[in-house]
């Protein structure tokens, strides 16, 4: 298959649902956590839950970088914004999520200086435009964009560009996969591997879920016939009692990773030896911090911050969905106290958020059914 259309084809989605009716043992229960935000909203946009047995469970992992990241580390970096001489910059990502005092759009309203961008590489433009101001880059994600704040930094420094810095929150997918394993209330039989991730890290990161956790892990596109397919191969996996690390996404995700964009990481980032997640705690080497070769552009290094702890308020129940404990309407705020209007977490904005997905099409869907519409 080569275009989009042909991973959507209906003929195709039903045969993949076929043989999932066919693999899926009726006596046993299957809970397979998709670990990639982006596929929590491929299988709610496409009603794919639908498609399968009731006896196999979708649980959401944690692969929402933007939902992972605690309160405290925006408000450590709107405390550096606060300078009238500093520009915030952002994807939009970041912008509608709250921080103890708003979110970057609300400070923006209240007239400090936030701009949204899309790559960090218009950080710099910005940044050689505004000589007499800092541009200050809130970088986020897991190893899918840390490559481009890496080069960011690589150009920053080759420029001798000196206002402009980086506030790193890039985090490392495979330590919350095993805070998920480690956790003891988390029974789950195999894993759809996240698709974007993989492309910078490949697939041997995954072997010891395999080979020590024995469980089955397939990485995964996006598509509706891409997920499909790939549990009817964790389904196979599971069938023959042979745990292994599968690529269904081969068009995109080679089995080495993109060797450069690993070098480019290497040269700039080394491991945190603990960072923050919201509602999962402190975990061990799980987030990437700027090298002291590039202290200059480390806005850690350059700025005083003030290492703010923030507690989410008590009745929000991020964490508990985060690690896939809970699904999202089983939180107390959903759809009352918290919505896309009125966010509480960053799930709820988020676009691999999973209360977001269950938002846009679970919980619409329903609401407009109550009321006799078509969704
Ligand atoms: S509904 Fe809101 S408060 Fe509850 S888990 Fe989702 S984002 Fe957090």
């Amino acid at each position: 298959m080569k275009y989009v259309d042909e991973f959507r084809e209906a003929g195709v989605i039903r045969k993949a649902a076929e043989e999932i009716r066919r693999l899926a043992d009726p006596e046993r229960q299957y809970r397979f956590m998709e670990v990639c935000g982006g596929h929590t909203h491929a299988i709610y946009r496409f009603g794919l839950k639908d498609l399968l047995p009731s006896n196999i469970e979708l649980i959401h992992g944690p692969g929402c970088p933007v939902c992972v990241l605690p309160m405290g580390r925006i408000d450590d970096a709107v405390s550096i914004a606060r300078d009238p001489n500093v520009i915030f910059t952002a994807f939009g990502d970041m912008m509608r999520v709250p921080g103890r005092d708003g979110s970057p759009l609300e400070h923006k309203a209240r007239g400090m200086d936030v701009r949204t961008v899309y790559s960090p590489a218009d950080t710099l433009k910005l940044a050689q435009k505004n000589p007499d101001r800092h541009v200050l880059f809130f970088a986020i994600g897991f190893e899918t964009t840390a490559p481009s704040t890496a080069l960011t930094l690589m150009r920053a420094k080759s420029l001798g560009l000196r206002n402009f810095s980086v506030f790193c929150n890039h985090v490392t997918i495979i330590p919350a996969i095993r805070a998920i394993l480690d956790s003891p209330d988390m029974r789950i039989d195999a894993f759809i591997g996240p698709g974007h991730v993989s492309t910078v890290i490949g697939c041997r990161p995954y072997e010891w879920i395999a080979k020590n956790e024995r469980k089955p892990i397939v990485v995964s596109g996006f598509e509706p016939v891409d997920i499909l397919q790939a549990i009817v191969m964790l389904l196979r996996q599971l069938k023959a009692g042979e745990p292994k690390v599968e690529n269904q996404y081969t068009r995109v995700v080679p089995w080495e990773g993109n060797r450069s964009a690993l070098k480019a990481m290497a040269e700039v980032f080394e491991l945190r030896p603990y960072f923050e997640w919201r509602g999962m705690g402190f975990i061990s080497q799980s987030a990437l911090r700027i090298r002291s070769s590039y202290a200059q552009w480390n806005a850690e290094e350059r700025f005083p911050v003030p290492g703010v702890r923030v507690t989410d308020p008590k009745a929000a129940q991020c964490g508990e969905v985060l690690k896939g404990a809970l699904k999202p309407a089983q939180c107390k705020l959903f759809g009352k106290e918290c919505t896309p209007e009125h966010p509480i977490g960053a799930l709820m904005v988020s676009s691999e958020g999973s209360c977001a997905a269950y938002y846009n099409y679970e919980h619409r869907k329903t609401a407009l059914t109550s009321i006799g519409a078509s969704a």
